[in-house]
């Protein structure tokens, strides 16, 4: 089984390893920024590590056998098998899922696209088919562009009344006459939505526009580095 030493290892950078609450033992870790070059070297020392094709859309794979990297377009993966699965994001919301008895684990990709396309809700719907409850579903939210930082414009502000006319405004933020988008509210709107309690819920409190530490789209303009995102279930010990 990796260790959160041989990760950083494999792709030079540092992780930062979720404590799930009720002593779930998942290993679920948030990268900082990792160089596409260095990823490519190290993505190939991995296995059983899947990674979408990420697209900007709603389809939520559920993978029951290993695939290969980047095989399949998706931007959320649910799995039961002994896996790696995550996501890559410079920006958008990386959101990774645990289930309380260690049996289901997911990684989502959410930028403003998917969070109006309500991924993350269509996830946990996806996980709930499997017969879990909503406070055995458990959600932690990676490094993304907030509210401080996410500057959007009326195109986007009219996208997002029309798919939450009721509420959309609680998920704006207005300063100097400009408008901000918190993508982080969008996302923990559908998570109550599903009535996740909001302690099942883990939060990494860094924007990754503000924090140099991190790959930023919009700062950087450039896709040569990103954050990874990745959760993996393990071999159950025989006993
Ligand atoms: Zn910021």
């Amino acid at each position: 089984m990796y260790k959160k030493d041989f990760f950083e290892e494999v792709f030079k950078t540092e992780l930062t390893e979720i404590s799930w609450s009720k002593n779930i033992k998942i290993p679920a870790y948030f990268t900082k920024k990792i160089k596409k070059t260095q990823f490519e070297e190290g993505i190939k020392r991995l296995k059983n590590f899947f990674l979408p094709k990420q697209v900007h859309g709603d389809e939520v794979l559920e993978l029951d056998r290993f695939l290969e990297v980047f095989s399949v377009e998706a931007d959320a993966v649910i799995t039961r098998k002994s896996l790696f699965v995550g996501v890559r994001t410079a920006d958008c919301v990386p959101i990774l899922i645990a289930t309380e008895d260690g049996s289901l684990i997911g990684a989502v990709h959410a930028g403003w696209k998917g969070s109006l396309k309500k991924i993350l809700q269509k996830t946990i719907k996806k996980v709930k088919t499997f017969g879990y409850k909503p406070e055995e579903i458990f959600i932690a939210i990676g490094p993304h562009i907030r509210e401080c930082c996410y500057e959007v414009k009326s195109d986007l502000i009219e996208l997002l009344k029309k798919t939450f006319p009721d509420n959309y405004e609680n998920f704006l933020h207005f300063r100097n006459r400009s408008t901000f988008l918190s993508l982080l509210k969008l996302n923990l709107f559908q998570v109550q939505s599903e009535s996740i309690p909001l302690e099942n819920v883990w939060i990494l409190e860094s924007c990754t526009c503000c924090n140099l530490e991190y790959a930023s789209f919009r700062r950087d303009k450039s896709l040569e580095a990103f954050q990874l995102s990745f959760i993996g279930l393990t071999e159950k010990d025989p006993c």
